[in-house]
């Protein structure tokens, strides 16, 4: 049960600029496709064993672009490059140096999302931002990535007040670095991101409704 309207009613209350990832880890396919045929081009997920068949059941929709939006383990990155056309959740720089010599070896040029913690949080991976500012020459040098901008979670215990705070410090360092993108906002927070200067939101259960899994 998709909430179609919702796709609507959001799609069309976005700033220019302003895209909208239907994240569906948890969904079935058949929901994707649904939000397919309304005109959604952009789905994510956050399990490369759970996207896989879901792509190969979608192959039809050529126009879908992929964002992998999850936890990204070492030995997944040659899978994770090869299905998606977005990584949305780079944490370090081993990673990315990873993710670079595997990219030339297939011959792809991803696009990446750095994130960065920009609060304490013992769940969630990130750059701290000082880190992130000390390897900035290093990271633009590695080649066949292309980082596009910054990814952001707040922390569940903040209210929308101190996640706007936290989406404009998102939206700060991103054009400090020349970046464009700030990948920002959830089903519950999306409208403070966008105020804070998001470029990407990214909607699961708005859309979906609540996850199966
Ligand atoms: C699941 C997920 C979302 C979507 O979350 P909702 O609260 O359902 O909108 C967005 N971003 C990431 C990284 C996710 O894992």
């Amino acid at each position: 049960m998709n909430n179609i309207n919702e796709l609507k009613k959001i799609k069309s209350s976005l700033p220019f600029g302003v895209s909208l990832l239907a994240v569906s880890k948890g969904h079935h396919q058949e929901s994707i496709r649904n939000l397919a045929s309304h005109g959604q081009v952009d789905f994510g997920e956050s399990r490369l064993q759970e996207a896989i068949p879901k792509k190969n059941a979608l192959h039809d929709l050529n126009q879908l672009r992929w964002h992998f939006v999850g936890g990204l383990q070492k030995n997944k990155v040659r899978g994770v490059i090869k299905e998606f056309n977005f990584i949305h959740s780079v944490d370090s720089v081993p990673l990315l140096e990873r993710i670079s010599r595997i990219s030339i070896e297939e011959k792809k040029i991803p696009k990446i999302f750095l994130q960065v913690k920009f609060r304490e949080d013992p769940s969630k991976g990130g750059f701290l931002k000082q880190d992130l500012l000390d390897s900035w020459s290093k990271i633009i040098l590695l080649k066949n990535i292309h980082v596009i901008g910054l990814m952001a979670i707040p922390p569940k215990s903040l209210d929308l007040k101190q996640r706007k705070d936290l989406f404009c410090d998102c939206r700060n360092l991103a054009n400090q670095l020349n970046l464009r993108d700030c990948s920002m906002g959830m089903s519950d927070d999306w409208e403070e991101a966008v105020e804070g200067g998001a470029t990407w939101i990214r909607l699961g259960s708005l859309l979906f409704g609540k996850r199966q899994a």
